[in-house]
């Protein structure tokens, strides 16, 4: 009886996916930069069967790539090549919120926007969002940590996660779905898998808190000189928003790409170097912005909508630039973040480093710039991606930044670990991982580099 077999008696035969054809779209990653065969694809449809997967993958040693929606942008959820790839996907259910403790827990298949829905339908908002939202799964975006456009006001993925529901490596249960508010009873293993990009156990349900919906919001697309310009009018808005929702950044090179993908018209007569989206939310958030746009010398030009279309409108130039680089070709992503003393230099020394790296190639940068976290895209770069990768992660390195802020390290950035990592970090990791997974089945080329 082969490992085939047994799947199709736990999830039934039209969930194990053998043909090539169907397993295609989980083979490959969002950007077209990983790619790998799996052996099969396993559509588990509740908690019980991914229990029943896992055992039967263990007892025959066979590794396991976890993938939820698959806009991973680190190669962490798609296979090397022979693993069962189990696909979180069906595990959607959604549980009423909790209105008293403003917490909902949701399988760890459903996707970002259905949460965000199901939190507004019961009057709350979720307080993560970024541009997948409409493929990107609760337990992906607990596996990565994952940030986007609203860390500034509500923190990352960590800061949402109430409790968990996951499974080790042989079948073993762990449920810490809803503690109580305070409990100090030991090791808090939610807080471990969150960010542990499926290498410690696999994610099945989540509890997460909801926060107030914004009833009043505004944004400004901003023209500044430079990123130093940008650094002021984010210190400016800092100071005088209470709720300041969001701080993002682009570029000349980037709004062009992202205009010619998109048909977008430009927002300004004059051109900037660099572009700044701000968003405020709460009381009176228009008047907060307008005073603002006054006062700031660093403002070259501006425009502020409040209405959702408008909203809408100016948020495309910045939500805009994945899918546009995407279209562009297979970019190398590298998203780092530096302090933000070093933001200013690090900016104005991307283009020689790259260029050294990979001479034809093309730069875009952007990013949330309340973190100094920037996505370096370089298109182009053909057999110098690894060198660009390189040049990139050791400048950045040399700023005390960190290689991967948000993305995770997945299989790209393994080999560069050692450089946002200690190697007493590294080691402690890898026990913790002997722990969990001493077959070493999980997702074995994600995160921790070859010893
Ligand atoms: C257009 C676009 C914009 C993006 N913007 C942002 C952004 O602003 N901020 C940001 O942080 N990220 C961003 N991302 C990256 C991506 O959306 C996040 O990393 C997201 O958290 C991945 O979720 P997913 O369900 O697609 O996970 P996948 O891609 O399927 O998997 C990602 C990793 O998590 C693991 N994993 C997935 N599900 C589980 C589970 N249930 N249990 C255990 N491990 C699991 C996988 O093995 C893999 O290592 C963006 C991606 C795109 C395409």
């Amino acid at each position: 009886v082969t490992l085939e077999h047994d799947l199709a008696a736990i999830v039934g035969g039209q969930h194990v996916l053998v043909d090539p054809d169907l397993r295609a779209s989980y083979e490959v990653d969002w950007s077209g930069r990983f790619k790998g065969t799996a052996r099969c694809v396993v559509r588990p449809a509740d908690t019980q069967q991914v229990v029943s997967v896992l055992r039967a993958c263990a007892a025959d040693g066979v590794p396991v790539t976890v993938q939820g929606g698959n806009t991973g942008l680190v190669g962490g959820g798609v296979p090397a090549g022979g693993e069962v790839l189990l696909s979180l996907v069906r595990l959607d259910q959604l549980e009423p919120v909790d209105a008293v403790a403003a917490q909902v827990s949701v399988g760890a298949g459903v996707r970002l926007e259905a949460l965000q829905r199901h939190a507004k339908a019961a009057g709350f908002d979720f307080g993560v969002d970024l541009a997948a939202r409409s493929a990107a799964t609760v337990g992906g975006l607990v596996a990565t940590n994952a940030g986007g456009i609203r860390v500034v006001r509500y923190g990352s993925m960590r800061a949402q996660l109430v409790g968990l529901e996951a499974v080790l490596a042989d079948g073993t249960v762990l449920s810490r779905l809803a503690p109580p508010a305070k409990d100090n009873t030991g090791y808090d293993w939610p807080q471990l898998l969150c960010g542990s990009e499926g290498t410690l156990a696999v994610i099945t349900k989540v509890r997460v808190r909801l926060v107030e919906p914004s009833t009043e919001r505004a944004v400004a697309l901003v023209g500044v000189a430079d990123t130093a310009a940008a650094l002021a009018l984010l210190a400016q808005a800092r100071r005088r928003f209470t709720t300041l929702g969001a701080a993002e950044i682009f570029y000349a090179d980037g709004l062009s790409l992202v205009r010619s993908v998109n048909a977008l018209p430009a927002p300004f007569d004059d051109s900037f170097a660099a572009y700044v989206i701000l968003e405020a939310f709460g009381n009176k958030p228009t008047d907060e912005i307008l005073d603002l746009l006054s006062e700031c010398d660093a403002v070259g030009d501006a425009t502020v909508a409040s209405d959702p279309v408008g909203r809408t409108r100016l948020w495309a130039y910045r939500e805009s630039h994945t899918e546009a680089i995407n279209t562009a070709g297979v970019p190398v992503k590298l998203d780092v973040c530096v302090p933000m003393g070093s933001l200013v230099a690090l900016v104005d020394q991307l283009p020689s480093t790259v260029t050294d790296a990979a001479p034809s190639s093309r730069l875009i940068v952007f990013g949330h710039l309340n973190e100094g976290n920037l996505h370096v895209n370089v298109l182009g770069a053909g057999e110098r991606a690894e060198a660009v990768t390189d040049a990139v992660l050791k400048l950045v390195a040399s700023h005390g930044g960190s290689i991967s802020s948000e993305h995770g390290v997945g299989r790209a950035k393994t080999q560069w670990l050692t450089l946002s990592r200690s190697a007493e970090e590294i080691e402690t990791m890898r026990r913790l991982k002997n722990a969990l997974d001493p077959q070493n089945l999980l997702n074995p080329n994600v995160l921790l580099p070859p010893p």
